[in-house]
């Protein structure tokens, strides 16, 4: 479960994050959608504290506060996070970026995590390419890698930034198809996305947010399909 209650967050003066209140319960697939500046991102890194935010603020990972300036590691293990552009480790080949955070982070043996990250490729269905190098992978590759390294650490929660929106078209599906998978298993998910379709097919709730506020919330065919507020109609007739 994650708890966010009154999350403000400040650039400097600029007030990016304006008191977003936010219950997600465990093996809820939340999509967050809104316009490019609403804090969809500053959203989601809050949650893994890649921000901080004020100390008024409070957010919870089953039940464990995330204190701005503090409890890194341990966040860290329980949210995991695939970005946009998929950050993989060059110099690693695709089985060691799987295995590298189980073994600084848990201790986990060299064998163990090999055996882990194995099973892993094998549910983002890239088995034969363990032993190459990121370079040598295509995007929609380097982004399932990614996912199975986020889920090495085990986590209570994946976060998603936009994670189809640097592949070619042809690599989105297989990426999306991965991550529909994922969410049939259980695993809480928050996905930032652009793309209508996996929110409509594969959300429990949708989030439309803007000038860093949630502006409505509910169920896909409520959000997507009856918007009851003007700049979710917007943005909806903007994009679709
Ligand atoms: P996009 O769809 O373009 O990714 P977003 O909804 O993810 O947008 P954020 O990246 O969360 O938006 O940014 C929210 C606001 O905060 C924007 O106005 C942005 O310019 C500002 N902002 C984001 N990061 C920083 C930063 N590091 N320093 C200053 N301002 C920032
Ligand atoms: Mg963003």
């Amino acid at each position: 479960t994650i708890s966010i209650r009154n999350l403000r967050k400040y650039y400097g003066a600029y007030e990016a994050l304006r008191g977003i209140d936010l219950e997600i319960e465990r093996g809820e697939v939340v999509c967050v959608i809104g316009p490019s500046g609403s804090g969809k991102s500053t959203l989601i890194r809050c949650i893994n504290r890649l921000e901080d935010f004020e100390a008024e603020s409070e957010i919870r990972v089953d039940g464990t506060p995330v204190i701005p300036g503090r409890s890194l590691a341990k966040v860290r293990a329980e949210v995991g996070m695939v970005f946009q552009g998929f950050n993989l480790f060059p110099h690693l080949s695709v089985r060691e970026n799987v295995m590298l955070a189980p073994r600084r982070v848990r201790g986990t043996t060299r064998a163990e995590a090999a055996v882990q990250a194995d099973r892993l490729l094998a549910r983002v269905g890239i088995t034969e390419q363990a032993d190459k190098y990121p370079e040598h992978l295509s995007g929609g590759q380097q982004q399932r890698v990614a996912i199975a390294r986020a889920l090495a650490m085990e986590p209570q929660v994946l976060l998603f930034d936009e994670p189809t929106s640097a592949l070619d078209p042809e690599m989105v599906g297989e990426v999306l198809d991965v991550m529909k998978s994922l969410a049939g298993t259980g695993v809480t998910m928050i996905v930032v996305t652009h793309e209508m379709g996996f929110a409509r097919q594969v959300a429990d709730r949708v989030i439309f947010m803007d000038a860093g506020e949630i502006i409505e919330t509910g169920s896909p065919e409520q959000v997507l399909g009856q918007p009851q507020e003007a700049r979710t109609r917007n943005f909806l007739s903007a994009v679709l």
